[in-house]
């Protein structure tokens, strides 16, 4: 569902959840701008750019190019959208990078509901339009985990204090707002396997209730070769954390990132580029594992996405 913008004041931009339909109309022109550091300007003072924008590769493309989102999309989506290259397109609350082809992606968190709202507007036109994708709730069913090891569920304060560092870091890595364009490829399986864990169920370790699970676990015999899902940059990599073990996370550029978990040996360093289908590390078992499986979570920055869902995108 799409509609066009009339004049409204800034604060309608920030939270059109639970706001009546005839009152989440807002005018875009400018008032992102006025997001930018460098626009101090009065948004009225803002010129719009009518001219043609020119791409990458020297052609020239019309800035009238026509905006293409899916209607609906499920809980922990990765959603792919097209504009034109130049246009300003912003979801929940962050300006989202366009690529030279006028590709741009978000992803849609496990416990959203309602409509996910896109704001974009054209580079020649004055009002933006806002596009509504219903998120379609999905069914998360408990998952009961055994066997694992008591100081990993219940850990002693010194490790809870690690624990807690370790995943700072990790989250810290994901915050990275990437140029590569490797989140638009067709994703391919790090791993053949039987999948032995999906994303999104809530779990019990040991009988506790825990975290919903990040991703999707693939069981492999330890030393089985990880590969690039997608094409992207390492941005961590850390052989030995507390509870997942030897853990890479490579960014496919535009926020979309792979983590891989309990790994028993990770062949590439923070800063390397790596292409789709290189080798990137090997399955293990380490940190809080009950066997030999790769885990695998993608994120789009902070919100966790479903990888079966990107696969699934490509078929
Ligand atoms: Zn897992």
């Amino acid at each position: 569902m799409r509609r066009s913008f009339a004049p409204a004041p800034k604060s309608s931009l920030i939270a059109a959840k639970g706001v009546p339909q005839s009152m989440r109309i807002a005018l875009l022109s400018g008032v992102l701008l006025a997001g930018c550091a460098s626009a101090r300007v009065a948004p009225e003072a803002v010129p719009a750019q009518a001219n043609p924008v020119s791409t990458a590769d020297g052609s020239t493309t019309s800035p009238a190019r026509a905006t293409r989102l899916p209607d609906a999309a499920q809980q922990g989506a990765m959603v792919l959208g097209t504009t034109s290259p130049a246009a300003i397109v912003e979801y929940a609350g962050r300006r989202l990078k366009v690529t030279p082809y006028g590709t741009f992606v978000f992803g849609i968190g496990r416990d959203a509901s309602g409509d996910a709202v896109v704001r974009i507007r054209q580079p020649d036109a004055s009002n933006g339009i806002e596009h509504h994708i219903r998120i379609t709730p999905r069914d998360w069913p408990i998952e009961q985990v055994r066997g694992v090891p008591p100081a990993t569920v219940n850990p002693p304060k010194a490790i809870a204090e690690r624990i807690e560092r370790e995943q700072a870091a990790v989250a810290e890595a994901r915050t990275r707002d990437g140029d590569e364009t490797g989140f638009a490829q067709v994703f391919i399986r790090p791993v053949q396997g039987r999948i032995s864990g999906r994303f999104g169920r809530a779990r019990s370790y040991n009988g506790q209730p825990g975290a919903p699970h990040s991703g999707m676990d693939i069981a492999a015999a330890t030393g089985t070769p990880v590969k690039a899902p997608a094409s992207g940059t390492v941005i961590f990599a850390n052989p030995d954390l507390y509870l997942t073990g030897g853990t890479l996370v490579i960014d496919h550029g535009h926020g979309i990132s792979s983590t891989f978990l309990h790994l028993s040996r990770i062949d590439v360093k923070v800063g390397d580029t790596v292409r789709q289908g290189d080798v990137v590390a090997a399955v293990g078992a380490s940190g809080r594992a009950t066997g030999p499986h790769l885990h695998w979570g993608m994120n789009w920055f902070d919100v966790r996405i479903d990888p079966q869902l990107v696969l699934e995108r490509n078929l």
